[in-house]
């Protein structure tokens, strides 16, 4: 007796190869019918035996699928129609609207194995891909996903490659940006002035010119990098000089899994995220060695590793068996350049480019991320992780818009329970970045088909994200309190509704008293926060000025504790002290003149950082904070002591002994790794003692960690451990980002539940 069964599949199942692979498992289990994309996702029917249908079912729902992200099955039963064979059909085009579009995907071994074989016609051709791998996200122009809208739509396919493309049993059915050395995109090299260099093979000059020293701008899916031999001392500091680029660490690619292990420690997990579909910028601990220049990565104990993604970085580094600096190709703080028009902007710093004629629709960084405590913990989530959509507990009615914060922007689309985080937008600190955010918010609405009815926002009143968003019309504005955002964002990254203690340790986040907070704990559920205790308000003079030059920080503190008699204090800080300076700022503290009060975690580390000589003015964003957790010596068990001030209700926790201790460390000579352990011992102790409290006050055993600060992983892993050995349930990012980078996912879940009763 035959039965025939209609299942629809929704998610993530379109441009990665799902129909085949359907067509695939409906043959193993003798089944007729058909398969199609269509608006909803992926529609079947399949008729057979019912033996033979359950277990097709089965395997559908257990997914083996690598890429497919299903969201949900449907399956009914119904009369058999008759169908003596099983094909794939023509997609039902017409409103394919918000069917997810993929993000990319690196290089698979299939089309590897033909990249690299003499006798294959596309051997080393450096666009191959297939259904399984490829660019798609960062090609596409409009939906649905099809060849004419993307950025391969000048390319004609040859006859060959449309035979593949048309062939339901190829692995190159339907891949939109299918192509060959006949028919598809491209190499050429350039000058630095931007003019065609001849060669028979652009590939094996490129890997003259790595050999020779020079710095070469490579056209990537996302953006361009630039590439330099990291061995090399001279080309390393090169690319730092032109780029005034003086510490912050430049991510290399390594050919292969081995060579990674030869210059950074690697366990299981990190191997299978540095091997990975999404291919993410991993942070790996170094190994003593000598095959990087010490520029590359200077005072860090993490090296930042990646492997090939496309056949074009492939054939870089096999050829030339180099480990290459990849850095994003940007100006100082712009975003990284992806047009081919503005590539002459980076003339003054690569010696070469090596492009190519498929254009770029969307600007997309690498990912960073790494290993901690067995999983995955995103620090950028972009290329190859968006536009995938995140799985919300919740089900909302109303479309949610949120703009992220200016720093490290990010925004966010909420449809239903998915939660629709963009790539990474970047500082919005020009006008390039500010556009990429209107232009990306755009593309995702039209993308996703999602109109939103309400936009959330930060509260801080001059961020240009705000402002944005506060020019939004015919949208309920909502604005959400920074920290307040971040633990509600580490709730959903780990799919929690109960009420939690939050601790935000940040950077900088406004207040809704109008200071600075940063170092707060909450007592918080998707409707409210309660701010219990924090960081006592100590000086921020001059804003902006004061987070770039820690310094001014820690002389503001040591005026606060020690009035003037800080200038007696017989410490190198006051010897080195810049007297002129400090009485203007001194004054701006006594006038309350461009003033701000700060509690935030993130600049009493810079201001520690200075204090004890580690780092006084920064080069990149919390460089002082990152230096003084790259010094701290795990062996040293001591901690300060902290008092605590009953405030309106809150607890504020002092720091006047815990500076006035480090003070008599230092003129005892105590070694700055052992102070700075025994610092990050306190804060560790403040996060538990004030957990404790919130505990025994509310009757709350769960904690939610987020903010900029927890990027710190001796802190982090410090604090979680003291949580979890006295009995709380400790939250921790992984999803999304601890940074500001997370924080639209906070901010759209709490607007959706308070723009209810549509929520
Ligand atoms: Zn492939
Ligand atoms: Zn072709
Ligand atoms: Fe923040």
């Amino acid at each position: 007796m035959k039965n025939r069964m209609i299942i629809n599949i929704r998610g993530v199942v379109q441009g990665i190869g799902f129909r085949p692979y359907i067509y695939a498992l409906a043959k193993k289990h003798h089944l007729a019918g058909f398969v199609l994309n269509n608006s909803e996702g992926v529609y079947i029917e399949v008729e057979g035996n019912d033996f033979n249908i359950n277990n097709f079912l089965i395997a559908v729902k257990n997914n083996e699928h690598p890429q497919a992200d299903i969201f949900d099955i449907k399956s009914e039963r119904v009369v058999q129609a008759g169908y003596t064979r099983f094909d794939i059909r023509e997609s039902q085009l017409k409103d394919i609207k918000s069917v997810p579009v993929s993000a990319e995907l690196s290089t698979c071994d299939e089309c590897l194995t033909e990249l690299l074989d003499p006798a294959d016609r596309r051997y080393g051709y450096p666009f191959i891909n297939c259904t399984n791998c490829g660019p798609r996200f960062t090609i596409v122009r409009d939906i649905p996903y099809d060849r004419k809208k993307t950025t391969m739509s000048k390319f004609k396919m040859c006859e060959k490659c449309f035979e593949e493309y048309e062939n339901p049993s190829d692995r190159r059915f339907h891949a939109q940006p299918n192509a060959c050395n006949e028919c598809g995109p491209q190499l050429a090299i350039l000058s630095s002035e931007g003019r065609e260099i001849k060669v028979d093979d652009v590939i094996i000059e490129a890997v003259r010119l790595l050999k020779d020293g020079h710095i070469i701008a490579v056209k990537g899916l996302g953006g361009y990098h630039l590439a330099c031999d990291a061995s090399s001392q001279d080309a390393v500091s090169k690319l730092r000089s032109r780029k005034y680029r003086e510490y912050k660490p430049f991510a290399i690619m390594v050919r292969d899994i081995a060579t990674a292990n030869e210059i950074c420690h690697l366990n299981r997990e990190e191997e299978d995220l540095l091997k990975g579909v999404k291919r993410p910028i991993v942070l790996l601990s170094k190994r003593d060695n000598n095959y990087i220049a010490g520029d590359v990565a200077p005072n860090q104990r993490y090296l930042g590793v990646m492997l090939p993604y496309t056949p074009l970085h492939y054939l870089l580094l096999e050829k030339s068996g180099l480990i290459l600096v990849m850095t994003s190709a940007n100006i100082s703080t712009e975003p990284i350049v992806y047009e081919d028009a503005a590539v002459s902007r980076l003339r003054n710093i690569a010696d070469f480019y090596v492009v190519h004629n498929r254009e770029i629709q969307i600007r997309t960084d690498d990912s960073v991320s790494r290993i901690w405590n067995g999983k995955e913990m995103l620090i950028r989530r972009s290329r190859g992780y968006a536009p995938l959509p995140l799985n919300i507990k919740k089900t909302f009615r109303n479309h949610i818009l949120s703009c992220g914060t200016d720093l490290k922007n990010v925004f966010c689309l909420v449809k239903e329970n998915h939660a629709y985080m963009s790539h990474h937008i970047g500082d919005l600190d020009n006008v390039e970045t500010m556009i990429s955010l209107e232009n990306g918010i755009n593309h995702f609405k039209r993308m996703f088909d999602i109109e939103p009815a309400v936009v959330a926002y930060d509260l801080h009143p001059n961020y240009i994200s705000s402002k944005y968003a506060r020019s939004l019309k015919n949208m309920r504005q909502i604005g959400i309190q920074h920290h307040y955002a971040h633990i509600v964002s580490c709730m959903a990254d780990n799919e929690i509704e109960e009420q939690v203690i939050g601790i935000a340790f940040d950077g900088t986040g406004y207040g809704i008293d109008g200071n600075i907070w940063g170092g707060e704990f909450f007592l918080c559920d998707y409707e409210h926060f309660d701010r219990q205790a924090h960081i006592e308000y100590f000086p921020l003079p001059g804003g902006d000025n004061a987070i770039a030059e820690p310094w001014r920080i820690t002389a503001s503190l040591l005026y606060k504790i020690y009035g003037d008699d800080m200038m007696n204090l017989d410490i190198d800080f006051i010897k080195q002290l810049d007297t002129d300076k400090w009485m203007v700022i001194k004054h701006m503290i006594e006038k309350n003149i461009n003033l701000s009060l700060t509690s935030s975690m993130g600049r009493l580390f810079d201001a520690v950082s200075a204090l004890i000589g580690v780092r006084r003015i920064i080069y990149y964003e919390a460089q002082a904070a990152i230096e003084l957790e790259m010094i701290a010596d795990s062996d040293e068990s001591g901690e300060y002591t902290y008092d605590l001030k009953e405030c309106d209700g809150r607890k504020e926790i002092l720091l006047a002994d815990l500076i006035k201790e480090i003070v008599v460390d230092i003129t005892s000579g105590i070694g700055t790794e052992k102070i700075s352990a025994k610092f990050h011992n306190t804060i560790s102790k403040i996060a538990l003692d004030m957990s404790i409290y919130i505990r025994e006050l509310k009757g709350i055993n769960s904690v939610a960690l987020s903010g900029g600060v927890f990027q710190n992983i001796f802190l982090l892993d410090m604090i979680h451990k003291r949580l979890t050995e006295n009995g709380f349930n400790v939250y921790t990012h992984h999803r999304v980002p601890t940074n500001d980078g997370g924080i639209a996912l906070g901010q759209a879940i709490i607007a959706s539940i308070s723009s209810k009763p549509d929520g």
